[in-house]
């Protein structure tokens, strides 16, 4: 039960009509040996809070992730400011951008942003659970592997830790956004990077959360567009501006593993978070 595979659950679930099998209800008082097994987790919580997790100090990466040819172990520098003509200073300013534009999508899933440090004042009890894990690095050549802006170790949230994603900052003056930014005063530039790099967060967190590429051409703010916002590089306001999770069934791409023939983003969004907060993987 608690290893659903992910290829099941996409079958059963249609826009909001998963199939959940009911947990057995065996004892559970008398056995606690039961839970140590792998039964089902009878302190799970269903109205804790999940979180999506954003590192932009140097990491270590946890698993592999092999469209970028990294194994896990492997050490990714820090988010670097300075490719984009930015002050040290305002490394926080684009951080702190970074945590509203991308919380703002993910809030409406009823998900957290949080950074490295742990939350202020508050208890153990109160942590959030860490689904997601998404590393912004300045990593050259990165680009030239995976041949994006960012990387997913998998598509679907593992069950033993969180799903671990990286976005190459570097990407963008690869791209030419940095290049382009240079034109903006210092205030919009921030705000222009920030929402580039959200949507590249926000496209790795999707795939964490199960979902494919889209293929809708014409339509470049769509998040999970092929190679997600690198698709609207001839665009700099497309890349700069939020993007949008699909709300309808749209047709996937070629390269969508078989999994389905068309993908309503939110509907998978919310069968997965809905099946993790039941503890169902
Ligand atoms: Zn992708």
């Amino acid at each position: 039960m608690r290893h659903l595979p992910l290829l099941g659950l996409m079958v059963l679930s249609g826009c909001g009509n998963a199939v959940l099998i009911p947990m057995t209800d065996a004892d559970a008082d008398a056995s606690p040996a039961f839970a140590d097994l792998g039964g089902p987790d009878e302190t799970c919580d269903p109205a804790r809070d999940l979180a999506v997790q954003i590192v932009t100090e140097s990491a270590i990466l946890l698993r592999d992730l092999p469209d970028a040819g990294f194994h896990a172990g492997t050490l990714l520098p820090s988010f670097d400011i300075r490719a984009f003509d930015l002050q040290p200073d305002d490394r926080e300013d684009v951080i702190a951008a970074v945590h509203a534009l991308a919380g703002q999508r993910l809030s409406e899933f009823g998900l957290r942003v949080v950074g490295e440090e742990a939350p202020e004042g508050s208890e153990i009890a109160e942590a959030p659970e860490i689904i997601a894990r998404v590393v912004i690095t300045d990593l050259p050549g990165a680009p030239e592997h995976c041949g994006c802006q960012g990387s997913t170790s998998a598509l679907g949230l593992p069950s033993d830790g969180p799903a671990e994603a990286v976005v190459f900052s570097n990407a963008y003056v690869d791209n030419g956004l940095a290049g382009v930014l240079m034109r903006y005063s210092r205030k919009e530039r921030i705000e222009k990077l920030a929402a580039a790099l959200s949507n590249s967060i926000l496209h790795e967190v999707g795939h964490t959360l199960g979902l494919v590429h889209v293929d809708v051409p014409g339509q470049p703010t769509l998040l999970m567009a092929r190679g997600g916002s690198s698709a609207t590089k001839v665009s700099l306001a497309a890349m700069t501006t939020l993007q949008a999770y699909s709300q309808e069934a749209r047709p996937v791409t070629t390269d969508a593993l078989g999994v389905r023939e068309t993908q309503c983003d939110v509907c998978v969004i919310e069968d997965t978070l809905a099946a993790r907060r039941e503890c169902l993987r």
